[in-house]
């Protein structure tokens, strides 16, 4: 079993980010991450830049819609149209040209501070047959983020970790019940990243530079073999484990998620987030933590049942259902942070 991590939904020049790719690609590599995904705004234009680029894949998807219902979309060679008004019809269009797509930013909030509250959430449900969604995004946190102007302010400048929460709860719930009802979905964790540069009379900032949003929210993708050296098996490795929710996302910015292992059965013979197997009694959760100073939440449909301290834990689930992770990080002694959450896996009952 092997880990990578990656960062997903990066804007470039080619639509309305501050960097080129080849800018982005070296901050990635500096940062460590294994693979990138691009995503301009209903633009492929990127896609001649793919390939393994100083160590790291560079993937070029696509961010198709405009004022709502922002679609993450990877594995098209060709453009498809948006539909802001039709998203099912998009959603339906993308999967027969062969796309993996996932909602952006689904439960997106304004804040008065930022563009005048401007937000572009998912709004025309119920929808189906997505592959994914984005359970947490960086950018579209900051985004919704607004306690005060002097309690904004204090979090950018002097605790910028401290102003992540977790997923929105109401997010979690809404991915839950798509799992639990059959309708799998993959959840994946986003930067959304721009490196917008800011006007403050004569000087130029870039509040969130791609260097800093690659260590913040990463999804780490788990694959039963090394991550090729050649692209196109990289990238096939990369777009199959995230079709499949072999992957698990990780606010880097805490303490890096390399290490982290959730899975059923043994080590031999894993079942991996994203994967289903036959409910049985003996056969036990394992999970592997990359630091002790954590609190581990088995949810069970939906529900925490259990919670846990230890850095390695060893479970019998209670019967068949839907099981996934959310670890919380202790910064302090009565400090926890929101730091890790799995892809579920599906344990199944065995019909007689
Ligand atoms: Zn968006
Ligand atoms: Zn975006």
């Amino acid at each position: 079993m092997y880990t990578y991590p990656g960062n997903i939904h990066i804007h470039s020049n080619y639509s309305d980010g501050s960097g080129s790719i080849e800018e982005i690609v070296a901050d990635a590599a500096a940062a460590g991450l294994s693979y990138i995904i691009i995503a301009d705004h209903n633009s492929l234009d990127g896609l001649p830049e793919q390939a393994v680029r100083h160590g790291v894949v560079v993937l070029v998807g696509t961010e198709l819609n405009r004022e709502k219902n922002h679609y993450l979309v990877l594995n098209l060679d060709k453009p498809v149209p948006g539909s802001d008004e039709n998203p099912q019809e998009l959603i339906d269009r993308v999967a027969r040209a062969g796309g993996l797509g996932f909602l952006a930013h689904p439960f997106e909030k304004g804040s008065p501070y930022i563009e005048k509250g401007k937000a572009q959430p998912w709004k025309n449900w119920p929808i189906f047959r997505f592959h994914g969604m984005e359970i947490w995004n960086y950018t579209s946190h900051w985004r919704g983020f607004h306690p005060s102007p002097f309690k904004t302010i204090y979090h950018f400048f002097f605790d910028r970790k401290g102003a992540m929460s977790g997923p929105p709860p109401e997010l979690l719930a809404l991915w839950d019940c798509y799992n639990i009802s059959g309708h799998r979905v993959v959840g994946i964790g986003s930067s959304d990243a721009h490196a917008f540069p800011y006007k403050l009379g004569p000087i130029s900032i870039v509040i969130f530079p791609y260097r800093y949003l690659f260590k913040t929210i990463n999804t780490y993708i788990v694959l039963e073999n090394e991550l090729n050296s050649a692209f196109t098996t990289a990238r096939r490795q990369i777009i199959d484990a995230l079709q499949k929710g072999h992957c698990y996302s990780c606010f880097d910015s805490l303490h890096s998620g390399n290490g982290f292992r959730f899975f059923a059965g043994s080590l031999t013979e894993p079942v991996i987030m994203g994967s289903a197997a036959d409910y049985k009694k003996g056969l036990q959760l394992h999970i592997d933590l990359p630091s002790g100073r954590s609190i581990t939440r088995l949810v069970r449909n939906g529900r925490v049942i259990n919670e846990f301290k230890e850095k390695s834990i060893t479970i019998d689930p209670p019967g068949p259902g839907v099981y996934r992770i959310e670890v919380l990080f202790r910064r302090s002694f009565h400090r926890l942070q929101p730091w890790i959450y799995s892809n579920p896996i599906f344990l199944e009952p065995v019909l007689q």
